[in-house]
């Protein structure tokens, strides 16, 4: 927490007092967004914020403005975070719905998955996207990184930083140890 208060003076001056957390959270700060002139490629993930748009190349959120996709694409994505928020919630609570919540977060056939993948192939059609697939720390995976997609099985290939794999077939982004 220290750490985001030093990094930006909005986030400082919210974080003020005990109640911050009990009020709306301000918008995402400058450094935290994407300042690319151009966008080349996103991806879907949840980050606990509003938006779930990010930059692959840098990580940093993009404003859906950016992209330009429509109304109905922006409901579905709202009604896939609404749920996949409700299980990274349960699985980050590590209590006894823990390991549930991790199991219906790494179904690659499971609901939110499902969803989540139509969505992003409908943002294909704006831009290059993933559907980003967190390994949460899964503990079968002990300490190596995932070989294969999800999805296909097939082989991954670097997805440009560091931690992170694309199979380009499924449109997916696996990301080792990141939540
Ligand atoms: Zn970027
Ligand atoms: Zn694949």
């Amino acid at each position: 927490m220290s750490d985001a208060a030093s990094r930006s003076p909005e986030l400082s001056d919210h974080m003020a007092g005990p109640y911050w957390k009990l009020r709306p959270a301000p918008p995402t700060p400058k450094d935290e967004l994407c300042g690319g002139a151009t966008i080349e490629a996103i991806t879907l993930r949840d980050s606990l914020g509003p938006n779930c748009v990010y930059c692959l190349r840098c990580n940093g959120e993009v404003a859906p403005e950016r992209i330009g996709f429509g109304h109905a694409i922006a409901e579905d994505m709202a009604r896939w975070r609404f749920v996949y928020r409700g299980l990274h919630s349960l699985w980050l609570d590590s209590t006894e719905y823990e390991q549930w919540a991790l199991e219906r977060l790494l179904d690659p056939d499971g609901a939110v998955n499902i969803t989540g993948r139509k969505v992003v192939a409908r943002l294909n059609e704006y831009v290059r996207s993933y559907y980003w697939w967190s390994m949460h720390n899964d503990p079968l995976m002990d300490d190596a990184p995932p070989a294969t997609c999800p999805y296909c099985n097939g082989s991954l290939a670097p997805a440009g930083r560091r931690g992170l794999q694309k199979c380009e077939l499924c449109s997916v982004v696996v990301a080792w140890n990141d939540f």
